[in-house]
């Protein structure tokens, strides 16, 4: 109880700072109960660990806020960004060191599960960095008091009891998950595998702020497309549907092409309310697809769009450390596709045009059998036909695709048009004259069986670091994530990390697709704790394409 622990620091009060570590226990508060996990034996090195809990009864929470597993997400979701914005208010420095910080993890614009914050239908479980109080090398006794008995007891009581006055956000939080979901899983009756809803606010601030565009022009579906969609709270919705098969999106450079098929990538999740994006949604298998000139591949089975490769190199099971442009793109199409991927995005800006387009002329110039690439536009209707993969491409260089396209969207100064038959007419009256180079089938897709590599060295287990989403450092290796455009939380990154560490202590050998899917059941549980050796504060929900993303670069990687 309080009184146990206010003892216990007026004891070690002025002893040395690793003494702490004899708090370390549960202790029971009359609204919650405080776990201190893990004690820091130095307050110069990252804050100790500590968990907040609160039963449901004792928080005062209405049942409607964590009845099934969505809502506890959102519920999850919400307080953690009332905690972030509670934290600074509350938080007091106390002395050297760490003394007094109190650290929760970061948030993104979208509403995932996070180890942060969890919601069962037993209660609401908060776990947080402390600094406990030092000064210089000796424990603050009293500044402890003060953080554990005053400051914690108050985060609580701001923070993971109800609050009448949240009412409205927490049901528009609610409301919000709730429509994105109900949108997304109309996709496949409707025929379609992205709905921007008319009034979404697509363009960001900056490339690296992620809030809406203040002034933006609102998305507006053209009329040839648009779909009316009903949804749990607030009546239907209309907009734009892009319809399964092979989506073009043509306009002028700076005319907002990327922005949209961003906003079509990030609709595989969940925004939370005020992103502009909350009614974007796409299917959940949906990939984006880029170049990614010099990661590593391997043993990928790329023989759909590169063969006879010049030495005689294999390309069905192709492996190298430093892939081409074309190479890179390739093999991200195949082990998406490997992984389950239904729908892909491909950018012309990150696209390698070699492996996109192959005109009359450069066939005349370059005969076919001189020419290792079978370009993506004698694939991309194979793709649909022989898998059920939809294609959206943002392509404003070249009128090829015309041909292939069952629908061409247009954007003039950030306005959708749908020129479809405009764009079919000129196909037929200046037809591109190019040679079907696709053959008659897309060709195989293999699931490998592969070997993680070791990262333990000797007997200390590897670590993760990751801050931003550039690159992920598991043990000695660096991991290049800029490829990988559908994380959005380094959090997603480390739990990804983590539960490739956790599986390659295994040691054998997996077919890929079960690998995926076995991590994946865990997240699908929500059990986060499952992927890594004790409970950790910094972990956030991923999905199954990114963590096979992040597999396939691993450069120790074995295809057996
Ligand atoms: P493109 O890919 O066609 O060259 P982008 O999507 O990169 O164009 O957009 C160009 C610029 O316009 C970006 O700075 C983007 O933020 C901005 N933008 C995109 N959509 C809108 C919009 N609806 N309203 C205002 N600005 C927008
Ligand atoms: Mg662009």
């Amino acid at each position: 109880s309080p009184s146990v622990l206010e003892q216990q620091l007026d004891r070690l009060n002025g002893q040395s700072y690793s003494g702490y570590k004899r708090l370390k226990g549960e202790y029971q508060f009359p609204t919650f109960n405080l776990t201190l996990a893990h004690i820091q034996g130095d307050p110069f090195a990252a804050p100790s660990r500590v968990s907040l809990w609160v039963p449901h009864g004792q928080g005062q929470w209405p049942q409607t806020y964590w009845q099934d597993s969505m809502r506890q997400v959102a519920l999850g979701d919400f307080l953690h960004r009332q905690i972030i914005q509670t934290i600074p208010q509350i938080q007091q420095r106390r002395g050297s060191g760490k003394s007094g910080c109190l650290v929760v993890a970061a948030a993104s614009q979208v509403m995932l599960a996070r180890t942060a914050v969890q919601v069962t239908a037993a209660g609401i479980e908060l776990r947080l960095g402390v600094g406990l109080p030092a000064h210089g090398r000796r424990i603050a006794g009293q500044a402890a008091q003060a953080l554990l008995l005053d400051d914690l007891p108050d985060l609580v009581h701001k923070t993971l009891h109800y609050q009448p006055g949240w009412q409205d956000d927490l049901d528009q939080h609610m409301a919000t998950v709730e429509n994105a979901n109900a949108l997304r899983q109309q996709l496949k009756a409707q025929g379609l595998v992205a709905f921007i809803a008319n009034g979404a606010v697509l363009p960001r601030r900056s490339g690296v702020d992620p809030r809406p565009l203040p002034n933006a022009i609102p998305f507006q579906s053209p009329v040839a497309l648009e779909v009316t969609l009903p949804m749990p709270h607030g009546g239907a919705i209309a907009g734009l549907g892009i319809p399964q098969g092979v989506t073009l999106i043509v306009g002028g450079g700076y005319h907002g092409k990327s922005t949209v098929l961003k906003a079509i990538a990030e609709g595989a999740y969940n925004h939370i309310p005020g992103d502009g994006r909350e009614r974007v949604v796409a299917h959940g298998a949906t990939v984006k697809i880029r170049a990614e000139d010099g990661r590593s591949v391997t043993g990928v089975d790329i023989s759909p769009f590169i063969d006879r490769l010049p030495q005689g190199i294999s390309t069905t099971h192709f492996s190298t450390t430093n892939a081409s442009g074309s190479t890179s793109q390739a093999a991200n199409i195949l082990e998406a596709i490997e992984a389950g991927a239904q729908v892909l995005l491909i950018d012309e800006d990150t696209a390698a045009t070699n492996l996109m387009i192959r005109d009359r002329n450069m066939q005349s110039l370059i005969a076919k059998e001189k020419e290792p690439i079978t370009p993506f536009i004698d694939k991309v209707r194979q793709l649909y036909t022989d898998h059920g993969i939809s294609t959206i491409l943002v392509m404003g260089g070249s009128g090829d695709y015309f041909e292939v396209a069952d629908q061409v969207i247009a954007l003039d100064s950030y306005r959708a048009h749908d020129v479809t038959e405009q764009a079919h007419g000129i196909a037929t009256q200046y037809p591109s004259n190019r040679q079907g180079e696709g053959g008659q089938q897309f060709g195989t897709i293999t699931q490998r069986q592969i070997q993680l590599p070791s990262f333990d060295f000797g007997r200390k287990p590897a670590k993760v670091k990751t801050q931003k989403l550039t690159t992920v450092t598991i043990g000695k290796e660096d991991i290049d994530l800029r490829g990988i455009e559908q994380l959005l939380e380094p959090n997603q990154v480390r739990a990804i990390a983590h539960a490739i560490l956790t599986w390659q202590q295994q040691r054998r050998s997996h077919a890929l697709g079960e690998l995926l899917d076995d991590v994946m059941s865990w997240v699908e549980r929500r059990d986060l704790d499952g992927l890594t050796p004790f409970p950790m504060a910094d972990l956030s929900e991923f999905r199954r394409y990114e963590l096979a993303a992040i597999i396939n670069r691993l450069r120790g990687l074995q295809r057996l």
